[in-house]
């Protein structure tokens, strides 16, 4: 088998995420045959960094050693059962973990397998809270150029014109307050004022914010003050307003702490986790929320009040095991304080950007740094271009439109931070 081989047979019969396929016309696919690491391996031979820990999930390397014994073990005793009426020691293990590491009030956890389907619970738990409550509250807002996620619900609260356009006649109505514009303390107290405003008309019929954390992700890795989260926590809490914190991306230490709630020290209503949940391996995402919206759901079963929502896979036994295997390493390699040396020497590297004078700014937040490139056309597809330097050179990079970021797995090293950012720096520096 070659990589040609496999790319034709995959053309035949593949449609991929994301993507226009005629690309693949001029744009080779990438059959990738091993991993290990930080390191991706076709079938050629080439190897690729994975600078981008594959679409934001990997922590600490594909095939890791001791998360793979972790789910052979668990394969070799249960593999799955239904989660309604039952349960299992994986599940219930990493629900104590969560309640343990999340902040502080955060007691109960809702499984589910993606990111977008546990926006989706989120959204309807807060909708239903309210609604047990005897309220009536519609409406859901979400900052400008958030991102959270693809099925109906989670691209109504989105604000990214490239995923949410076409379906604009499909989705819910929902409300965009600003988000703040840079990572100042001002901009994070302006943007908090303009949801106050919104608030002090709507809040009757707002049910929830979500938002992203201090970065947004999809919406090109753009950044905020954590003060921003506070101002937000206390209007929440003033108009009776659920808190709903999205770290599908930035939440197991993507931002410097284990959770981005954390750099402002707040508990939101709901909390969304994904992505990193279990270290890259399989789909599995959870929401954590209070005992006092818990409450609201528990009663008779005649009243009508309870969560009837369901996935054939809620806390997959597999998944879990995968995620206990992932809180096992923060506990043991202290990952948090070691990535301070990380985050640091990556901050330095980046640096040199503002040299290339077709950079506009740069910006980091933890273990994500992002590079905006000034002076394109969007219809260039800049961003493309340094795709297949990247790939060309053996880093795997995916730009955002114009902005290049770095979110590798967290055990990788400075000689490799080197080899990413140089690759990313002589890829700008050629366009
Ligand atoms: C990726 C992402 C989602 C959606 O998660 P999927 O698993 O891709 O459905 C939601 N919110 C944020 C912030 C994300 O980055």
């Amino acid at each position: 088998m070659n990589n040609l081989e496999l790319k034709n047979r995959d053309l035949d019969v593949l449609w991929h995420p994301c993507t226009q396929m005629k690309d693949h016309e001029t744009l080779p696919l990438i059959p990738i045959k091993k991993a290990h690491g930080v390191y991706l391996e076709d079938f050629d031979g080439n190897i690729y960094i994975d600078a981008i820990s594959s679409w934001w999930v990997n922590l600490f390397g594909h095939t890791n050693k001791y998360i793979n014994e972790r789910i052979k073990e668990q394969l070799d005793t249960l593999e799955h059962v239904i989660l309604a009426g039952f349960t299992h020691e994986a599940v219930v293990r990493l629900s104590e973990r969560l309640v343990k590491l999340t902040p502080k009030g955060l007691e109960k956890c809702f499984y589910s397998d993606n990111g977008s389907s546990a926006v989706e619970v989120a959204l309807k738990m807060s909708y239903h809270a309210h609604k047990n409550d005897g309220k009536n509250k519609t409406i859901f807002v979400s900052l400008t150029n958030s991102y959270h996620g693809e099925t109906i619900g989670a691209l109504s609260v989105g604000d990214v014109e490239l995923y949410k356009d076409t379906y604009a006649p499909l989705l819910l109505k929902t409300l965009q307050t600003p988000v703040p514009k840079d990572m100042s303390q001002e901009s994070a107290y302006e943007a908090a004022h303009e949801f106050e405003l919104l608030c002090q008309k709507r809040a009757e019929e707002i049910s929830a914010i979500i938002l992203e954390p201090l970065v947004q992700g999809a919406g090109s890795m753009h950044m905020y003050h954590p003060d921003f989260l506070l101002h937000v926590r206390k209007i929440c809490d003033k108009y009776n307003i659920h808190f709903i914190a999205d770290e599908v991306m930035v939440g197991f230490g993507r931002t410097g702490e284990l959770f981005a709630c954390s750099h402002a020290n707040i508990t939101p209503d709901f909390l969304v986790l994904s992505k990193g949940l279990t270290g890259g391996y399989l789909p599995l995402s959870v929401v954590l929320t209070t005992n006092e919206i818990y409450a609201k759901f528990y009663c008779d079963y005649s009243e009508h009040k309870a969560f009837l929502h369901s996935h054939s896979y809620t806390g997959n036994a597999l998944a879990c095991a995968a995620a206990n295997a992932t809180l096992d390493i923060f506990e043991h390699d202290d990952v948090i304080n070691k990535n301070k040396n990380i985050a640091k020497y990556m901050g330095e590297k980046l640096q040199r950007f503002l040299e290339l004078k077709n950079v506009d700014s740069i910006r980091q937040t933890g273990m994500i740094c992002a590079i905006d490139l000034k002076g394109y056309d969007s219809q260039l597809r800049i961003g493309l271009k340094v795709y297949q330097y990247g790939l060309k050179n053996g880093v795997l990079l995916r730009p955002l439109g114009h902005v290049i970021y770095f979110m590798p797995p967290y055990i990788i090293t400075f000689e490799e931070i080197d080899k990413i950012m140089d690759t990313a720096y002589e890829a700008i520096k050629r366009i």
